[in-house]
């Protein structure tokens, strides 16, 4: 295959060659129909198919496809296994629907709660973005279906996303907004990685050589074609683009990007080899995309019924005081809110899907009631507009006075968000916040049913007994919502974001979303849990936090091994029971924590999940194999993910604030890294390092009679012991009158850093 490219290549022209190099229309590819070269088209995703009919651009109109859970509601299930069935089936209709790439998943991180894209995000914590990313990619592209792992990268707000540049330091670019990508890159090998609008340190990501270059493919080993968000390319920088590592530039520029790569080989600008390693491999991705392409059908109902399996695992319990869930069937109860007869299931924008079939949670209550005549409903709200209606609020008290209990479907209306602009605080309507404290002033027994693809602030929290954040879950909600609501399925799902109490406490509140074109990640390393847990903020509920109807238990924990190299491997496992009467999920999460760290670390970060399914007093042991990367940060001075030697805890938690089990392993480096000791570089650093300490011990003994300070020492040790540590290498020159010369600096400067 290989070699037979490399001669395709040679026989085709620059021309030709350029051509390849961007969209036909849209969604395809050009053809070089002389050659045999096949188009392949591409289409959006990634919770479900979005084809255009025909030519279209618009939202609007595409062909049925399942909707599934967005991003946000999927990351909730932490079921690895989960998103590759999601994946497999997205493949299936995308094989019946003749299209080779699907452009997706969506691997940012949720920064700011209000980025109006985050229902198409996975988390706020990168190895859980990471892992939910690989597993769809993986399960997609078994299928021989290519996905376009977007968007690459730190492309966390709507707001001027075509022109504003998020300025990162490094350590947080690869530690935070990078390692989900490198993650998904590396285990799952996407066919393609899709560059964001927007600039990162002030580059823009489709010309961004370090980024596209350097790291995708140099450092990770990506294989594929990178193609741009849709419009990201500026075509006078075309040649350049490519030049940086940017294959396929999408939709069609009308042909001004191919005569900009023409123009650029001919005046010697663009070097033809690189033009030639990209339709290479483009090729390679057409072939395979045009290839895969079979004869295939999908079974509506089929998938309709698999979405609501999913779905069931997606939505969070978190809340059910005094058990007031799972309701009992034989029940009064009032069904309040218009999202229980139009649910929300899915977000604004490019992700937008056409269902094939849609559950709406009130017939799908009505299905599980022993009898619907003790089901009352009435709408409480305006879907229509945000006004506060008390004729719907005086009419929701009614029926919830005559019911044993209320169950509520409030959330966010639709144009909230979307893909193309960010919310402006986290509330919900007033009249979905009033609605809930009217009717819990009426109805002690309140159930709220939240559908919103991001956090909200909840005023009512405390007089509602019951909540569920069902996110947007996808066509079949409705059905997996009522299931859950009576205890014929058993809720999992864990937060994979924080929900803070109130905007003002998310670390990104003071810098979001920037002034003009510039945004400065100045929280650094300090996203979601990280920040909250550092700060000793206590959030609204936790990342990782969810409830079940059972109960779980952990036990031995264990380690094999209590000290080991960087360059090991370490098995822990932990017990897990089931010690409730119904069978469940639960998801077991291992957090590391660095005892001591000579650098600025967060107090925990989630190194291990797995979700488990056990029957009542069934017991499982889970393992976990960790690596160098679960102890390491990345150390800017040697350009390399280092860990410090010392003691690491492995916090095995049911959420990040809820730790159960804790074991201390030693770590020992084999890195030698030394920092870079310059003629400014303060006493006190020497006296840790091995070498050093040694050479200022002897330099003290050798000084301290002949200098003034020497008198000092003896005077007010504590004080002398205190100005040595911050006093910078260069004054011992000074300070000794000349006794320790510049040549003897440089001497010693150049022992330590040898
Ligand atoms: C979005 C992408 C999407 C593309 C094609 C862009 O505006 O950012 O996520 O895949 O359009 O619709």
């Amino acid at each position: 295959m290989e070699r037979n490219i490399k001669e395709l290549v040679s026989k085709m022209t620059l021309e030709e060659k350029a051509s390849l190099c961007s969209g036909l229309d849209f969604w395809r590819t050009k053809p070089v129909e002389r050659l045999g070269i096949p188009l392949i088209m591409m289409t959006d995703g990634p919770h479900g198919l979005r084809k255009a009919k025909g030519e279209e651009v618009g939202i609007g109109d595409s062909v049925p496809a399942t909707c599934f859970p967005t991003a946000s509601a999927l990351a909730s299930s932490w079921n690895r296994e989960l998103l590759k069935k999601v994946g497999e089936a997205i493949a299936q209709e995308c094989l019946a629907e003749k299209v080779a790439i699907i452009l997706g998943p969506g691997a940012n991180i949720k920064r700011s709660p209000l980025c109006g894209r985050n229902f198409e995000y996975y988390s706020e914590d990168p190895y859980l973005s990471g892992e939910m990313a690989a597993s769809i990619i993986e399960g997609i592209q078994s299928k021989g279906i290519g996905t376009s792992l977007k968007h690459f990268v730190a492309n966390n707000q709507e707001h001027r996303r075509l022109s504003v540049s998020a300025e990162i330091d490094e350590r947080t670019l690869r530690e935070i907004y990078l390692a989900g990508f490198e993650i998904a890159v590396k285990k799952a090998k996407p066919w393609t990685v899709m560059a964001a609008y927007n600039k990162v340190n002030g580059t823009y990501c489709f010309k961004n050589k370090f980024l596209l270059t350097d790291i995708l493919r140099k450092e990770w080993g990506f294989e594929g074609i990178v193609v741009s968000d849709w419009g990201a390319v500026d075509v006078i920088e075309r040649a350049e683009a490519l030049k940086a590592g940017l294959d396929l530039e999408m939709p069609s520029s009308g042909g001004l990007g191919d005569k900009n790569i023409v123009e650029a080989v001919k005046n010697g600008d663009l070097p033809e080899e690189v033009l030639d390693e990209a339709v290479e491999r483009l090729l390679k991705i057409i072939f395979r995309g045009f290839e895969n392409q079979k004869d295939a059908t999908f079974d509506k109902d089929e998938h309709h019924k698999f979405a609501k399996e999913v779905a069931k695992e997606c939505v969070v319990l978190l809340k059910n005081e005094d058990d007031i869930l799972p309701l009992k069937t034989d029940s009064r109860i009032a069904v309040i809110g218009s999202f229980a007869k139009k649910a929300r299931y899915q977000g604004g924008g490019s992700s937008h899907i056409n269902p094939t079939k849609l559950d709406v949670p009130y017939d799908e209550i009505l299905k599980l009631v022993e009898d619907p005549s003790n089901v009352l409903y009435c709408d409480g709200y305006d879907l229509e507009s945000e006004e506060i209606k008390e004729e719907l609020i005086n009419e929701a008290k009614e029926i919830a006075r005559n019911s044993d209990v209320a169950v509520i479907f409030a959330g966010l209306p639709e144009n909230y968000e979307s893909e193309g602009f960010d919310r402006e605080n986290m509330c919900m309507p007033e009249s979905h916040n009033k609605l809930i404290e009217e009717v819990a002033k009426v109805q002690p027994n309140v159930v709220v049913v939240l559908f919103n693809g991001a956090p909200v602030e909840m005023p009512w929290i405390d007089r509602v007994k019951g909540l569920f954040e069902a996110y947007l879950g996808g066509q079949a909600v409705g059905g997996a919502v009522a299931e859950l609501l009576f205890g014929k399925a058993n809720p999992s799902g864990k937060l994979a974001e924080t929900f803070p109490k109130k905007l003002a406490h998310n670390p990104s509140h003071p810098y979001f979303p920037g002034e003009d074109d510039k945004v400065e990640y100045r929280e650094g390393i300090f996203v979601g849990y990280r920040y909250y847990d550092k700060k000793e903020i206590e959030p609204l509920f936790p990342f990782g936090f969810g409830l079940s109807y059972t109960k779980f238990e952990y036990s031995d924990l264990k380690v094999d091994k209590k000290q080991a190299k960087d360059t090991d491997t370490i098995t822990v496992s932990v017990k897990v029971k089931n010690v409730g009467n119904m069978a469940g999920k639960e998801v077991v999460q291992l957090y590391v924590r660095d005892v001591e760290s000579s650098v600025i670390r967060p107090e925990k970060e989630l190194k291990g999940f797995e979700k488990v399914e056990l029957k009542p007093g069934e017991e499982k042991t889970v393992t976990f194999v960790l690596d160098k990367r679960s102890f390491a940060y990345y150390n800017i001075d040697i350009k390399d993910w280092y860990v410090e030697s010392g003691d690491f805890e492995i916090l095995i938690g049911r959420s990040s604030r809820d730790i159960v089990l804790k074991e201390t392993v030693k770590i020992e480096s084999t890195q030698k890294f030394r920092k870079r000791f310059t003629r400014n570089t303060p006493l006190g650093d020497l006296m840790e390092d091995p070498v050093g300490s040694e050479i200022l011990s002897n330099l003290l003994e050798q000084f301290s009679k002949s200098s003034p300070m020497g008198a000092m020492s003896q005077t007010d040790p504590t004080f002398f012991m205190a100005l040595l540590k911050y006093m910078p290498l260069r004054h011992l020159v000074i300070f000794s009158r000349g006794l320790f010369t510049e040549e003897m600096l440089e001497d010693i400067l150049e022992k330590l850093n040898g």
